[in-house]
């Protein structure tokens, strides 16, 4: 196994690109889901992110200067009605973070909101132990980014500091979701070479529901 380790408040692991980061947002509404921007951080470098040409999505600039704490999320989401979903997403791996997640998810729970994770889905491996136990309760939907049916496909699409290794991680932290979340997504991007229908029907095998991302260039 690679040696990476991924601290709580280690430096960003990947170089932004420049943006207005005074102005980035830490909670963004798109339709009825209010995402929560929490890291700009990743453990994968994807080869299909436009997060490295640009860090704004949909007219937010998420171009974080510093990760922000805790409070400083919970403030930025206030107690917004008609929302469907509070989403952990990004531009960056959220369970990088994730005893902040677990704080964050633990009030919102509490607030009466709906929790999904956007994730890459190897937290078990930069923390070393199994991450998907501490959500159970808080998190109504995990929403796993898995992209490739065997492990050199990842390995090229996703560049995971674990090597080859990175992919039965990936899995291994799928079947876990799907034992202990109510609602768990595996999703692949329709990049070439990508062989969708073995994708799906890993995700399949791996008890979780799947959907399809459309690529672009
Ligand atoms: S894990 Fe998600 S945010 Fe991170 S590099 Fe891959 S696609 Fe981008």
């Amino acid at each position: 196994m690679a040696t990476t380790t991924f601290s709580e408040n280690s430096a960003m692991s990947d170089a932004s690109p420049e943006t207005t980061v005074s102005e980035a947002e830490i909670a963004y509404r798109i339709g009825n889901s209010l995402y929560l921007n929490i890291t700009n951080r990743c453990s994968n470098r994807c080869t299909f992110c436009p997060k490295f040409a640009d860090l704004s999505l949909k007219g937010h600039n998420l171009g974080l200067a510093s990760e922000p704490t805790p409070a400083e999320v919970l403030l930025a989401v206030g107690e917004p009605e008609g929302l469907d979903e509070i989403v952990f997403c990004g531009f960056g791996e959220p369970l990088l973070r994730v005893d902040a997640v677990v704080h964050i998810a633990r009030e919102l729970k509490q607030r009466g909101y709906r929790i999904r994770i956007n994730t890459d889905g190897q937290a078990d491996l930069v923390h070393d132990r199994s991450v998907v136990t501490e959500l159970v309760g808080l998190v109504d939907c995990i929403s796993v980014s898995l992209n490739a049916a065997d492990a050199t496909t990842y390995q090229r699409i996703c560049n995971s500091p674990y090597g080859e290794a990175g992919f039965d991680g990936v899995c291994t932290f799928i079947a876990e979701a799907v034992r202990q979340i109510p609602h768990v997504v595996v999703s692949a991007v329709t990049v070439p070479g990508v062989d969708i229908d073995a994708c799906r029907a890993l995700a399949l095998k791996l008890g979780a529901e799947f959907r399809v991302r459309e690529y672009q260039e």
